[in-house]
């Protein structure tokens, strides 16, 4: 293969690895008016939620349904397909992480 098929091919591979990364890095935020959020009571911080199912120390964070690591400030969850929670976030679908 010569250089500048090696180069293409290279670029091709790059371009395929970051769109995808891209993707991931640039999810957007839950917006709280969204009406999927609206209807689950999603705030993005925690200590805001009026909603009465919530108990203080309930947060995204601590929930079995985030899909961020431990410390992460965002990450995403299967309730709102595409986009990211707040860690500090809450939603009335919260529940616990096993211990
Ligand atoms: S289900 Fe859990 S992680 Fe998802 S928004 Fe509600 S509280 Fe946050």
């Amino acid at each position: 293969m010569n250089n500048s098929k090696r180069t293409f091919m290279l670029q091709i591979i790059a371009a395929g690895v970051s769109l995808p990364l891209a993707k991931i890095a640039f999810a957007e935020y839950v917006n709280e008016k969204d009406p999927t959020a609206v209807s689950l009571g999603y705030v993005s911080d925690a200590t805001k939620a009026t909603n009465g199912k919530y108990k203080a120390g309930q947060h995204c964070g601590a929930c079995m349904f985030f899909g961020g690591k431990a410390g992460d400030t965002k990450g995403p969850c299967p309730l709102f397909a595409g986009k990211e929670v707040h860690s500090a976030g809450w939603c009335s679908a919260f529940a616990a992480k096993p211990a």
